[in-house]
């Protein structure tokens, strides 16, 4: 069996949708070739305007997300000041009881 035709591509909720399967279902390279081909002329944009896919997180919105989450989680060690998790007990650079 060639990679091509291998099912080895699981197909998430955009996949599915493009391709007219089911979400969950496994797809072929080969098949998500011919169904992007089909999709893209069956919505006419070929020759035209970019795919016009459903807005998926940036790498960039993600670490922004974590950033703020960390900065959130974090507090000050009432004794040497350093950044510890507001969860932690000991202070990771004083040791100093929180
Ligand atoms: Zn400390």
């Amino acid at each position: 069996m060639s990679g091509l035709t291998k099912k080895a591509v699981y197909a998430d909720k955009l996949l599915s949708s493009i391709l007219g399967v089911r979400e969950g279902d496994f797809v072929s390279y080969a098949d998500i070739s011919r169904g992007l081909h089909r999709y893209i002329k069956d919505n006419k944009l070929k020759g035209g305007g970019a795919i016009q896919l459903p807005k998926q997180p940036t790498v960039q919105a993600v670490q922004g997300e974590i950033e703020a989450a960390v900065e959130s989680g974090m507090k000050s060690c009432i004794d040497c000041g350093a950044q510890i998790p507001s969860e932690a007990t000991f202070c990771d650079m004083c040791g100093v009881s929180q």
